[in-house]
């Protein structure tokens, strides 16, 4: 029963969409598993974005798993993902529209649903929070989270039952607006209005709609290969990343069980996704940020390759801040991941520097930390330290194999693993499937 977990070990835009497309594309030569028949997203929702390319065709996909492409493969919307419904009916006519069947996609009864009022007390939060801000994605994810824990969510299975869905809509609705009103100055939102559109979803989304655990369950006695897969990533984890610069959920591998409804010892495989440096999206603390020159020449070297766009986040848009590679918060993701191996992506932006700092701990006054300091005020105001490594100058994208990359990439490939303590068995030299190489073990 292999389940394997894909997750994200920086600040997320790892290319997790290329990996787990990658896998599920036929397996891999060597592994021990077959390829993989089903694709479980277990956390987040809309407010991902993954980018996958084929041939002249991106597909950017914010709800439903990578896996959706491949015709073999079952995707499914585990528990632990919040559904906007109207979003997942848009990207299914979009997927539809663009010949890929979602015929197969299954969706979780207990996944949470993304209400309205979600969305517009993302909104006005943000514009009241001003610079204290969180950056988030205004797509209601953080408040559909907390309404789950606070229990006066709405579940997909709610859709089914209309009365129950009108009373939770009617208990909930009152308090949503009044504060709306009282403390946002926002208009109120219509009751039969909501209660008609999520009645028209149900409609639509009905036959996607099932028990996943059991789903997935039977997927993995009967053998077949489960991949789950994060959005976000680990320095975003809600208990584990830079509180409150975060999501509101758990892409650390353990979430993987709570979100998906599977046992820990079905996980047979971690992969941990990085970038070959560290991007960010948003606010928060980044030891190893560049700024000015130095961050406008990395920006214009990532966007090289048109099809992997410059570095902007798929699902919003906004320019992300850029840093160097990060040994130290790599083995903070392996701590709380348990990486089996690591991917590096986007080793092809490298190419041309002269130099490439990579750090290798922090500095706090005088102390020195080899290891993720457990406080945010020490983490805030940490230098980053950088061992220099040769870089390349020729152009790694088009190399097919391991052995014929340049001595300083195999190298810096080499440090990474040295550094961060874990295997790397791939590295990504572009967006396409192709431009993919193994490393033997
Ligand atoms: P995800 O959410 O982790 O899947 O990441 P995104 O989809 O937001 O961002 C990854 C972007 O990088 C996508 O546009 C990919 O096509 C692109 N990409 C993935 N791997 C590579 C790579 O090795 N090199 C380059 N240049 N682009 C890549």
């Amino acid at each position: 029963m292999p389940a394997t977990v894909v997750v994200g070990a920086q600040w997320g835009d790892e290319g997790k969409g290329k990996v787990t497309d990658l896998l599920a594309q036929s397996g891999e030569r060597g592994a021990a598993e077959g390829p993989v028949e089903v694709v479980v997203r277990y956390q987040g929702g809309d407010n991902a974005g993954h980018t996958i390319v084929v041939g002249d065709d991106v597909y950017k996909l914010n709800l439903i798993p990578s896996g959706v492409l491949h015709p073999h493969i079952t995707p499914v919307i585990g528990n632990g993902v919040v559904v906007n419904p109207h979003r997942l009916i848009e990207e299914i006519d979009e997927l539809e529209a663009r010949g890929i069947s979602c015929a197969k996609l299954r969706v979780s009864g207990n996944a949470h649903l993304v209400m309205p009022y979600h969305i517009e007390l993302d909104k006005v939060k943000e514009r009241y929070l001003g610079k204290n801000r969180l950056d988030t994605t205004k797509r209601g994810i953080g408040y559909a989270f907390a309404d789950k824990a606070m229990r006066v969510g709405l579940r997909v299975q709610d859709l089914f039952d209309r009365k129950i869905f009108e009373e939770k809509l009617d208990f909930v609705l009152k308090e949503k607006n009044a504060i709306l009103a009282k403390i946002y100055g926002s208009l109120p939102f219509d009751q039969g209005k909501i209660a008609a559109d999520y009645m028209a979803y149900a409609e639509r989304l009905k036959p996607y709609v099932t028990d996943t655990t059991v789903f997935i369950h039977e997927a993995l006695r009967e053998g077949r290969h489960v991949l789950l897969e994060g959005a976000q990533a680990t320095l975003l984890d809600l208990d584990h990343g830079t509180y409150p610069f975060v999501t509101s959920s758990n892409p650390v591998a353990g979430g993987a069980c709570v979100g998906a409804g599977i046992a820990p010892r079905d996980i047979t495989r971690v992969i941990g996704v990085a970038k070959a440096y560290i991007t960010r999206v948003g606010a928060g603390p980044f030891p190893t940020e560049i700024h000015g020159a130095e961050a406008e020449d990395m920006l214009e070297r990532s966007g090289r390759d048109a099809r992997a766009g410059i570095e902007f986040g798929t699902r919003t848009g906004r320019l992300r801040r850029l840093g160097w590679f990060d040994a130290v918060l790599l083995r903070y993701a392996d701590r709380l991941n348990g990486f089996t191996e690591l991917v590096i992506t986007k080793m092809d932006v490298l190419s041309g520097y002269a130099e490439l700092p990579v750090c290798t701990e922090y500095m706090y006054g005088d102390e020195r930390y080899k290891e993720f300091p457990a406080h945010q005020s020490v983490f805030h105001h940490c230098e980053a330290v950088y061992e220099r490594l040769k870089g390349w100058n020729a152009d790694i994208s088009k190399v097919l194999t391991a052995d014929e990359m340049p001595k300083e990439a195999r190298a810096f490939v080499e440090f990474l693993e040295m550094q961060t303590g874990v295997p790397i068995r791939i590295v990504s030299v572009g967006p396409e499937r192709e431009q993919t190489l193994r490393i033997a073990a």
